[in-house]
């Protein structure tokens, strides 16, 4: 085994705090990673603090990761010492079944393995980025173009392919008009990737100080949720809002602001259940969508697009030593747009 620190919690209740562990050894198809720089997603205080349902502890978060390959199995091929890599929310997967068949190993019907809080198929717990390395099967290391500013990559690993896979799935493009809900760190992502894809890009905020970044971000719009006369302008305009709000809120409200036919898409998780009116979705055809990461291949697709247009994310980067009152910042709003832990700081 390889010896490993990063930074834990124990418990549901606990903070961060540094904790020595051990990955495995480098494998014939493994790449073992020395990790420069890792984002900060709100899943990672979601899955600390069991929001979701009960986590495997010790837990070392981080799904957004990026770093040095430094050593690779006798087998890989994607990969040579000194190259960079990301690995983004899991690890492996069954790789024979029909969803990993079709590049979808997040669906996998035999159980994804995520990066952390989950359990690899050696029966042990897996570690996420909040450490100095990971070792992973090659197919799940993204190849990551040193044209890009490091720092502004790790988020796109989570961040990016989340907002990037749904958007791409319903062809949002030229001609429509996407709502993103919710400016954080897959709401920031969201806004660049529609506008990238020729998009009428609307921020739909409940923070009005947001309302600058917005605009320069490239929103065309900004409407501050908070005040009913803005909310009431926006009403039966979009043809898709993606809700990126990682706490409770009134679906029904924003359904009405969307066209006939339009679809609002899921990708926050707030740990409560949505209400859902029927007559919301009766009036107007309207339909209601979930998406979750993405695959492999659509992630490299993302990541290569990144390179093309020069996309990263808006970083500020941190100490790891300060990690738990980023934690604090990111659930009062305060982040513009995504923590990144410089791990040269561990
Ligand atoms: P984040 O940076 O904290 O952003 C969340 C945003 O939600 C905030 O900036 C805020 O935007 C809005 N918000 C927060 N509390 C709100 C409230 N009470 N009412 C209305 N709006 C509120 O979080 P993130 O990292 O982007 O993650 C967002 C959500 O996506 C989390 O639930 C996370 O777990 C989930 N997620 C899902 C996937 C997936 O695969 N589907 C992947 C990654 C993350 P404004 O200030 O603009 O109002």
């Amino acid at each position: 085994m390889i010896p490993a620190k990063g930074y834990a919690a124990q418990n549901p209740q606990s903070d961060l705090a540094p904790w020595d562990f051990e990955v495995r050894e480098v494998g014939h198809h493994d790449v073992q990673i020395r990790i420069m720089y890792c984002g900060v997603c709100h899943t990672d205080l979601h899955q600390i603090r069991n929001d979701w349902y009960p986590g495997i502890f010790p837990m070392v978060p981080g799904h957004e990761i990026i770093g040095e390959v430094i050593s690779v199995g006798d087998h890989v091929k994607k990969f040579s010492p000194g190259d960079w890599a990301g690995v983004g929310t899991m690890v492996d997967s069954c790789g024979h079944c029909h969803e990993c068949g079709h590049g979808h190993e997040q669906l996998c019907t035999d159980g994804t393995v995520w990066t952390y809080n989950s359990m690899g198929k050696d029966g042990l717990p897996t570690y996420g980025g909040y450490s100095n390395v990971i070792v992973v099967n090659e197919h799940f290391a993204l190849q990551v173009s040193k044209t890009l500013d490091p720092r502004g990559v790790g988020p796109l690993l989570c961040a990016g392919i989340t907002t990037y896979s749904p958007l791409r799935r319903f062809r949002v493009g030229e001609g429509h008009k996407l709502a993103v809900l919710g400016l954080g760190g897959l709401g920031h992502m969201a806004v660049k990737f529609g506008l990238a894809f020729g998009a009428r890009v609307t921020v739909l905020s409940n923070s009005p100080a947001k309302r600058e970044d917005a605009y320069q971000l490239g929103a065309h719009d900004f409407i501050d949720m908070s005040d009913a006369a803005q909310a009431e302008s926006v009403k039966g305009t979009f043809d898709f809002i993606i809700d990126c709000v990682s706490a409770k809120h009134d679906l029904n409200l924003y359904l009405g602001l969307l066209a006939t036919n339009g679809v609002h898409i899921c990708v926050g998780i707030p740990s409560e259940p949505f209400e859902l009116s029927a007559f919301s979705l009766l009036s107007g055809n309207k339909s209601v969508a979930g998406s979750g990461s993405g695959g492999i291949q659509e992630t490299q697709e993302m990541l290569d697009f990144c390179a093309e247009h020069d996309i990263t994310a808006d970083v500020e980067l941190i100490d790891i030593k300060d990690v738990n009152a980023a934690f604090e910042r990111m659930v009062r709003g305060d982040v513009r747009y995504r923590f990144v832990i410089d791990l040269n700081t561990l």
